[in-house]
């Protein structure tokens, strides 16, 4: 399954959906399906990360579970949005015989390198260390509600992969490599049935050159409500930081990094509760 656009801000995902499903019929499968679906539809229509509640962070259970008895009960946009696609991913994973694997299409407001994110490293591995990208480990402490998070629940795989910036054309180039790439680690094609795999393979080593393999987050900046962050201009995915380095400004003055390490998500666009991540190189 890969959702694209659980962010209205980020069309990337979408657009390389659209031509990765352009592409494959089912001839060129040698076995499974994809599902391709939109994320936050209303929210993509009106450009805006979303309306009123971030769509990657209300899966709980037990919204998830009321949502689906009475998809009448939704309360706000975002609350529509799930109760719509719950149906869909729930008949996908009952569907199934063996395992879904979820790709999470996202792209950030800043510049950078792609990588991809995990909630916490189990059986599918190969899954995992096929993307050839970053991989942020173990992010479940330090971001909750998460589709990936929900989907991965049920015993499922599931990878959340961060494609570049918002509005980079490169960042479709580098989810279409991602789809391809996963898609044919958990072999349902081959370079045989898919001519592109190779292609894509080198496209994701090559952005990801001089890179960690594996990253871990040691420290996440909240931002409140009217905290009127702004983050310093110039950071992109993967700068390097200084302890003590001005990261970025809020109406208490500025605000400084904790501890040296590797900038993730440096937040340039309006609204999230994530000003801005650190993480260090790690080990799987
Ligand atoms: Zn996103």
């Amino acid at each position: 399954m890969c959702t694209a656009g659980v962010h209205g801000n980020e069309p990337a995902g979408g657009r390389a959906l659209l031509r990765i499903m352009a592409d494959f019929s089912s001839q060129t499968l040698s076995r499974g399906r994809v599902l391709a679906l939109t994320g936050n539809m209303q929210a993509l229509a009106l450009k805006e990360r979303y309306q009123v509640k971030d769509l990657n962070r209300i899966w709980s259970q037990e919204r998830a579970n009321r949502l689906r008895k009475d998809p009448k009960s939704a309360a706000f946009p975002e609350e529509v949005e799930m109760a719509a696609l719950l149906p869909i991913l729930h008949h996908a994973m009952d569907q199934t015989s063996g395992k879904v694997f979820l790709l999470d299409l996202h792209s950030t407001s800043g510049l950078g390198a792609p990588f991809a994110c995990c909630m916490e490293v189990t059986h599918h591995r190969q899954f995992m260390e096929s993307l050839s990208i970053p991989m942020i480990l173990g992010l479940r402490p330090r971001m909750q509600g998460t589709l990936m998070d929900y989907i991965a629940s049920f015993g499922h795989g599931a990878i959340g992969v961060e494609g570049g910036q918002n509005d980079d054309p490169d960042t479709v180039d580098c989810h279409e490599a991602c789809i391809r790439v996963a898609i044919g680690a958990i072999g349902m094609t081959d370079s045989s049935s898919d001519p592109k795999q190779e292609e894509a393979r080198a496209l994701l080593v090559q952005r990801s050159k001089g890179l960690p393999r594996y990253l871990e987050i040691n420290h996440r900046y909240a931002v409140e409500e009217d905290d009127q962050f702004v983050m310093t201009p110039g950071f992109r995915n993967f700068s390097s930081v200084d302890a003590g380095q001005i990261l970025a400004h809020d109406r208490h003055g500025p605000i400084r990094a904790k501890e040296s390490g590797i900038i993730l998500f440096p937040r340039y666009q309006a609204e999230g509760a994530d000003g801005f991540f650190l993480a260090r190189p790690t080990t799987l």
